[in-house]
């Protein structure tokens, strides 16, 4: 399930697409801090919380349910992480 899709309030389309070393992938799909016409690919929920906040950085809408799922998903990522 995407994180935020375009359209509704939102200027980014960012989902998961997988795994790797163990990390979630979650891809920003036609970018548009890379001009809209590339992917940026972010490693972990953490990654894809700082990019989300590049997006607002430069006036980019992102919705702010995007924002608190991936902000759920890296305070859970660094429990895991403490506990191990
Ligand atoms: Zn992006």
């Amino acid at each position: 399930m995407s994180y935020c899709r375009f359209g509704g309030g939102s200027d980014v389309y960012m989902y998961p697409t997988g795994s790797f070393l163990g990390k979630p992938t979650i891809v920003c799909c036609m970018c548009r801090l890379l001009g809209g016409d590339s992917d940026t690919e972010c490693l972990g929920p953490a990654e894809a919380l700082f990019h989300l906040h590049q997006h607002l950085a430069v006036g980019d809408r992102v919705p702010q349910h995007a924002i608190d799922r991936l902000d759920r998903e890296a305070a859970a990522d660094g429990g895991r992480e403490k506990k191990r």
